[in-house]
């Protein structure tokens, strides 16, 4: 579903990801592992097309298309969502008036009906429910004042309301408290587990891969995935630390 074949990225002059090779078959979840600095995050901007992360070889081949070659609302109405180490806040707009726009913009992009507001209203208030994101919430302006466990379970909103093919979430366990990391870890489990979808989670530790089990699991390391396992790949990480298990 997901292709990866020596992605080469810099910002300004300086070279990122060096060759990175990575592919996610529909209905498996991959977790990138791998210290500060490696190019995790790089990756996932440069998978959403960010502005300033250029891609300077190789190649991205999403559910059979190529997916460099799309603007960053294509790729989203394609299918792929991103969740952000640090998701912005937009004083001024809900976050019912967000989403509802975010998802009619894919909806026209791919040709489909808009959604009518009684029908978004119920959608986005089942997803709040199941996150256990109070409904009221949802009127607020976008992330503005939420706490970090607040942003993450609205995060998981929006992906519940998307509906994405493919998800790459950057660190959505950082700053977690256990009730907020098992709320995450089940929303990805609930919305993303389907034979016809993908993820690849980007996290530091082990701790959110006990709720969301991941299929196999890569370690990057200065721009490249230099080794790839099976889920004890982190157990490993975590007991005996990147520098051991790399050595
Ligand atoms: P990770 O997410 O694995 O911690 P990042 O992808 O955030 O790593 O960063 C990888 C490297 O790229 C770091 O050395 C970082 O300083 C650099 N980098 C990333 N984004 C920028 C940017 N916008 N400007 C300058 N350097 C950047
Ligand atoms: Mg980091
Ligand atoms: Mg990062």
């Amino acid at each position: 579903m997901l292709k990866i074949e020596n992605l080469q990225v810099a910002v300004g002059d300086k070279p990122i990801l060096k060759g990175l090779d990575l592919t996610v078959p529909a209905g498996e979840v991959h977790a990138i592992m791998g210290p500060n600095g490696a190019g995790k995050s790089t990756l996932s901007y440069a998978l959403g097309g960010r502005p300033g992360y250029e891609v300077t070889g190789g190649t991205v081949e999403f559910d059979g298309e190529d997916l460099l070659d799309m603007d960053p609302h294509e790729r989203a109405a394609a299918g792929l969502f991103l969740g952000f180490q640090y998701p912005v806040e937009i004083p001024g707009v809900s976050m019912l008036q967000f989403l509802r726009e975010s998802l009619n913009a894919q909806r026209r992009e791919r040709g489909e009906e808009e959604l009518s507001g009684a029908d978004f209203i119920k959608r986005a208030r089942e997803q709040a429910n199941a996150l256990g994101l109070p409904a009221d919430m949802l009127k607020r302006p976008v992330n503005v004042g939420f706490s970090g466990g607040e942003k993450k379970r609205a995060e998981m909103v929006q992906m519940g309301i998307m509906q994405p093919k493919f998800a790459v979430l950057d660190e959505t366990d950082s700053g977690l408290d256990i009730d907020a990391l098992k709320a995450v870890g089940e929303g990805i489990n609930r919305i993303m587990r389907d034979p016809q979808k993908g993820v690849l989670l980007i996290t530091h530790y082990q701790r959110l891969l006990d709720y969301v089990k991941p299929d196999r699991v890569h370690i990057l390391s200065a721009g490249k995935i230099v080794k790839s396992g099976d889920a004890d790949l982190a157990l490993e990480l975590e007991r005996d630390g990147y520098a051991e298990v790399l050595a």
